[in-house]
């Protein structure tokens, strides 16, 4: 893909507002806990080093990887855990964090994935949301931005492993 087929849809200045509300809200609810901040490999490693650096609250990070078929802009069906958590998280307070929730698929498993260690809270946080696109029914407890359709690249986000060192996001035109 050659420049000039995508277009800015959120600068940096407009993300690390909207990240920085979002840690604002998410230490007013954890006020005197720690929580265990779970990272989605590879789209949030961006947004979960920004988050965690804007909370006020104490947390420790780990990280997941989750594989769906393919590598090009549809999200297929099919899930898979490529690499798991390191870390108990029995009784804890956990906040899994994604970069974009399209279908909703890979939220649905990880989620049932990590309720079955037992932790005492679970709650997820993405940065953006396709809500029109969901395959299952599925709701973040934190949203950054909610988007229509479109496939987004910058700030974590891929295509087929490029783009993801831009501290913008755009969007790829048609
Ligand atoms: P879901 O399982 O909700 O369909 O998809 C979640 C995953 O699909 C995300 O973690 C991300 O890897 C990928 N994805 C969905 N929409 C987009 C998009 O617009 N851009 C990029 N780069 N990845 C996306």
């Amino acid at each position: 893909m050659e420049d000039g087929q995508k277009e800015i849809l959120y600068s940096n200045i407009e993300i690390k507002k909207r990240v920085g509300e979002l840690a604002d809200k998410i230490s007013a609810d954890y006020a005197d806990k720690e929580i265990i901040i779970i990272g989605i490999l590879k789209g949030a490693f961006i947004f979960v080093a920004d988050l965690i650096r804007a909370m006020s609250i104490p947390c420790s990070v780990d990280f997941v990887r989750c594989a769906s078929y393919g590598t090009g802009s549809e999200s297929s069906e099919k899930v898979v855990m490529t690499k798991d958590i390191e870390t108990s998280i029995k009784g804890q307070d956990v906040l899994i964090v994604e970069d974009i929730v399209d279908t909703g698929l890979t939220l649905k498993y990880l989620v049932h994935w990590l309720e079955e260690r037992n932790p005492r809270s679970l709650k997820v946080c993405t940065l953006l949301d396709k809500r029109k696109r969901r395959k299952v029914e599925f709701e973040a407890d934190y949203v950054g931005f909610s988007v229509a359709d479109g496939f987004l690249v910058g700030y974590g986000l891929d295509y087929s492993e490029r783009y993801r060192f831009l501290p913008d996001i755009y969007v790829i035109k048609e």
